[in-house]
């Protein structure tokens, strides 16, 4: 998508401090982090949100997830919150889908 912030991301038009890469899965710390590590893990094909994710996309939704599970193990994470936010009224702002690893003290949201 030409006009999406994440996908200018992953073809390396807009840049990234990058955490993790493989053919499918890209991420990268958030610009405007919320907790000491904020780190957001995004699929490189523009998928909207899980209200988008088509059938055959699954195993991609997989892959982000597994992800995540080497994100934490990479960064040597001792607890982290993982969180997706799903259209406007979910608090979504950019509409590429995107999970963020927070994690550290003080975390934002839930309790
Ligand atoms: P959302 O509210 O859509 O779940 O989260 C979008 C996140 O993307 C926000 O936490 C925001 O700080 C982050 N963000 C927005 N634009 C950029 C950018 O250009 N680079 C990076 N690294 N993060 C961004
Ligand atoms: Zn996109």
């Amino acid at each position: 998508m030409s006009d999406c912030i994440f996908c200018k991301i992953v073809d390396g038009d807009i840049p990234s401090k990058k955490v993790y890469e493989d053919d499918s899965v890209l991420a990268f710390y958030d610009a405007h982090p919320k907790a000491d590590t904020h780190i957001l893990v995004i699929p490189k094909q523009h998928i909207v949100n899980l209200y988008d994710v088509q059938a055959h996309q699954w195993p991609l939704v997989q892959q982000v997830l597994q992800s995540v599970q080497r994100i934490a193990e990479q960064e040597n994470l001792v607890g982290y919150r993982l969180i997706s936010n799903n259209g406007a009224q979910g608090g979504q702002e950019v509409f590429h889908m995107h999970w963020h690893i927070l994690a550290g003290d003080k975390l934002p949201g839930f309790q």
